[in-house]
Parts: structure tokens; sequence; C-alpha cells
């Protein structure tokens, strides 16, 4: 890996505006997907380096949070900008890690840079009430104000965007963070870190400490009567335990877990725009996003059409090494991912389904596995239930729109769903019937700084982004003014 501002490359946890080896000197390494490789290693901090992080937070946070929101929007401001001077070196970075195509990788950078610019505009618009009041001798006021020090751990797969999508709003708010990075992809963090003290953050506003003991670290944050706020990124088992912890404390938390996306293709669909949309949805980050579409829905009527132009699309897929040109899937993340697919598709097939494109490991590697399409699967199958996580479109064929939106609620998830018609009566319809917090309509990527992201059921609490991003990281304060 050849960086131009080999700066960027950091393998120390960052706290308290320094870059801190663990105590007990231990590391762990990171290994490119794409070929085995060892990257690097990366210090492997513990509960130790975790409340040294989190005390810093909150030395820091009374001084943070009293700087006006201008002045905390100029900093993020610069942050932005660093961010995207360098973006170059900070995709090839997260390709190295974490394996998905540098086109992806550079989009991914810029959208989570979206979140620093949006939210330290946004920091400015933290508006009160005056609410009218039920006696003439009181005024009753809401004031609102950073809670405190955020605690947040983030997952592999996105591994800037989850990050910035959490401290930009925390930090414009007026709180300090500390972040524990997933263990496969800590190293765009601490590139992401290292920008911000370049920036100009003061010490403590933004710690980084990373680990590969995330249950020890996940403690400390949960369980630490500094923290007042926990953030967490990743699967809905980890966040249901999380939680748990969390109420040792009563902290308000965010949480942003699992999703199995129903995509719905109704006969009246436009053919070419649902391809694009599903192959969008499906694809991206070779299937390892939480908003993929899981359960391919496609209508009786609209059946060969959709699945011989998809079919043909899949197929045409360029699998490799994600620093090489041209290439749409990167590997998978772990040999976990690869058995895990195996072992979904196994199932589908053992219970009727048949495979019409790939379903086998692609010759690019260990981590890698070719475009699938398997058709004919109903809801006994697991790939029903389970998160893919790969490039496998599991397909459903069905009768009535009631069915597609039974079948689509049919799962304790609820973050993104999607589905494609040209009749608007129906658009309205579907979408007030969906369980889900996101919902494309004839659109397979719907995620932007502007628009609230998050889900229903067990896939979440809160959302990140958009206006209501930011309300996640202030208390709202009563002022009754009396005597009047
Ligand atoms: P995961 O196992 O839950 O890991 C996510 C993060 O939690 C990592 O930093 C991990 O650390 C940490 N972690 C694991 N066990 C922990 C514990 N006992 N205590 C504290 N922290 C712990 O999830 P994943 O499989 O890596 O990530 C994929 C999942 O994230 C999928 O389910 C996906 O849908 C979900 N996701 C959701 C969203 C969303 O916005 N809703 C976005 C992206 C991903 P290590 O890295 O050290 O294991």
């Amino acid at each position: 890996m050849q960086l131009q501002n080999t700066s960027l490359l950091q393998n120390r946890s960052f706290i308290n505006g320094e870059w801190v080896d663990a105590s007990n000197a231990e590391t762990f390494e990171v290994i490119n997907p794409a070929n085995g490789d060892i990257i690097t290693s990366v210090a492997d901090s513990g509960a130790v380096e975790t409340e040294q992080a989190i005390a810093a937070a909150s030395k820091a946070f009374p001084a943070w949070s009293k700087k006006t929101a201008k002045e905390r929007g100029a900093i993020m401001k610069k942050w932005f900008n660093l961010i995207n001077e360098n973006i170059e070196d900070l995709a090839l970075l997260m390709t190295t890690e974490q394996g998905k195509p540098l086109a992806e990788a550079k989009g991914e950078i810029t959208y989570g840079a979206s979140f620093i610019e949006w939210f330290a505009e946004e920091a400015r618009r933290v508006y009160g009430d005056v609410i009218p009041t039920p006696a003439n001798d009181r005024r009753i006021i809401t004031i609102k104000q950073p809670i405190g020090v955020v605690a947040a751990i983030t997952p592999w797969n996105f591994p800037v965007s989850m990050i910035t999508r959490k401290i930009s709003p925390a930090i414009a708010a007026g709180c300090t963070v500390v972040l524990k990075p997933a263990a496969q992809t800590p190293l765009s963090a601490l590139a992401l870190a290292y920008l911000a003290k370049e920036a100009g953050f003061p010490a403590g506003v933004i710690n980084i400490v990373t680990s590969s003991n995330a249950a020890e670290i996940g403690k400390v944050m949960t369980e630490s009567p500094l923290v007042q706020k926990f953030s967490f990124t990743g699967s809905t088992k980890v966040g249901k335990m999380l939680m748990q912890q969390c109420a040792s404390t009563v902290k308000k938390v965010s949480l942003e877990l699992g999703g199995n996306a129903p995509l719905i293709v109704f006969d009246d669909a436009d053919v070419e725009q649902a391809v694009k949309g599903a192959m969008a949805s499906k694809y991206r980050n070779a299937g390892q996003t939480c908003v993929c579409a899981n359960r391919l829905y496609v209508q009786e009527g609209i059946y060969d059409g959709f699945l011989e132009k998809y079919r043909e699309a899949v197929a045409s897929l360029n699998v490799g090494n994600g620093t090489d040109a041209g290439v749409e899937i990167g590997p998978l993340i772990d040999v976990e991912a690869i058995e895990k697919i195996k072992r979904l598709l196994g199932d589908a097939v053992d219970k009727g389904a048949t495979v019409t494109v790939g379903g086998n490991e692609h010759s690019a590697g260990k981590l890698f596995y070719e475009p699938t399409v398997v058709e004919g699967c109903n809801s006994k199958m697991a790939v029903s239930k389970e998160e893919v996580f790969g490039p496998v479109s599991p397909i459903f064929k069905f009768s009535t729109e009631e069915e597609a939106i039974a079948l689509a609620n049919d799962t304790e998830y609820g973050l993104a769903s999607y589905f494609f018609t040209q009749n608007l009566a129906r658009a309205w319809r579907v979408a007030e019937a969906l369980d889900y917090g996101i919902i494309g309509i004839n659109e397979g990527i719907v995620s932007t700084a502007e628009a609230p992201f998050g889900g229903m059921k067990e896939s979440g609490i809160g959302r990140e982004g958009s206006k209501y991003g930011i309300e996640e990281y202030l208390e709202i304060k009563y002022l009754c003014l009396g005597g009047l």
C-alpha cells in the first residue's frame, strides 16, 4: 500500500490528543482480505486505556460544550476539508483493510464526510421552545444541551461512515466521544483521528481506542458512570447485550442493528429501473451492508422479464481485488462470511431452491464468492430469516400485493425495504404498510446525510443523519419561570 501522506497510517490508540500504545504493549494484526497479507499491527488496548479515554473525554467536555456551535462547526469544517483533500489515500487504506472496490471506498468517504459538513451546520439550529402557558404567572421554556460523554462502537462494513455518522452529531452538539472501531478495520478510524488532530480539535474531544477485545471495552463503556450516552452499530445479538449492560447506568442508547431487507418488484414496475435498483441495493460492498436487499420478491407477471435481465446483470459483475481497475465485487471480510453463504445456500437448495447464476467460491482467492442468484426460495428457508451479508440474491415469487406485504413484514427486523411500481396509489399503500424505518420506492440506494437513517423493531433505536440525528446527543431541559 503506497500512501502519498504516510502519516495517515497510524497504529496506536488516539487518547487525549496523543498516540498511545497498549499499556501491556500487546498488538493485533490487520489483514488485507483480498490476499491475506498483514498490513500492520495495531495497539491492543483494554479496559485501562478505555478508562483513560473516558476520563479525557470527560475532562474535555466542559470547555468543548461551552464553545458556540459556530466555533465547533468551524473545526468540523476543517476536518471535512482535510478528509476530502486526502480522499485518494483514505480510499486506498479502506480498500486494503476492508476489501471494497476503490470507487466504492471513495463513495463511502464522500458520504462519511458529508455527515461532518451536515452536522457542522445543523449544530446552529438546535432550537428550544417557548410553550404557551396554562397559568399567567409562569412561563414554560425548553432548552437543549449536550448530553455529555458519548461512547460508541462501530462495525467493519463501513469503516469511515459508521464512525462519522456518530461522531459528527455528537461533537456538533457539544459532546465528547470515545469510539472503538471494528478490530478488522481500525486503520480508517485512526486516519480520521489523525486528520481530526490536524483540524485542531482540542485534546480529549475525539478518542479512538483500538482493541481485539471488544467485550472488555464494551463493558467499561456501558458501565462507566462518566458516559451518558452509548451508540452502537452492529449485529442485533451484540446490540441487545450492550443495551442490557447500559441498563446498569440507565444510559441513553442508540442502536443501528441488523436488517433483512425485502425488495419487491410488482407487475407494474419499470423492469429496467427495478433491475438497476436491485443490483445497486444487493451488490454494493459485495452484499455486506445492513440495508442490502436480502429477499427479492418478484410478482408472477413480471417474473420472467425481470429475472432474464437480472441474471444477466449479476453474471456480468466483475470480481477481484478492490484495488484493480473495473472491479465491482471485492472479497468478503473473513472466512466465516464465506461459510455463512455456503450454509444458507445449502439449506435453500436442500429445501428445493435452484441456483441459476454463480453458487461457488470464486477463483480470485480464499475470501471471494461468485455473485449468485438462487430462485424458488420460500419462507421455510433460513435465507428468508437471516442476513446473507454476501453477493447472493434469494428470489421469491408472489401473486398479490397483500401477500407481498405480509411476506415482507414477516421478520423481526425493520431497517430498510424497497419496492418497484409505477402505480401511485400502490406506492402510498405499500409504503404505509411496510414496517420499516427506511423505504426505497423505485430506488435502490437511499442513504444521505439529509435523511434519517434507522430501523424499527429489532433493527434498532434512534436515527442517524438528518435534522433528527443530533437530537440523540441532546437533553431537553424544561425551565419553569414563575412569580410573574
Ligand atoms: P458485530 O459482531 O455486532 O460487531 C460490531 C462491533 O461490535 C464491532 O466493533 C465489534 O468488535 C463489536 N463487538 C462484538 N462483540 C462485542 C461485545 N461482546 N461487546 C462489545 N462490542 C462488541 O457485527 P458485525 O457482524 O461485525 O457487523 C455486521 C452487522 O452490523 C450486521 O448485522 C449489519 O446489519 C449491522 N450493521 C448495521 C448498520 C445499521 O446502520 N443499522 C450499519 C452497518 C452494519 P470486533 O470488531 O472486535 O468484533
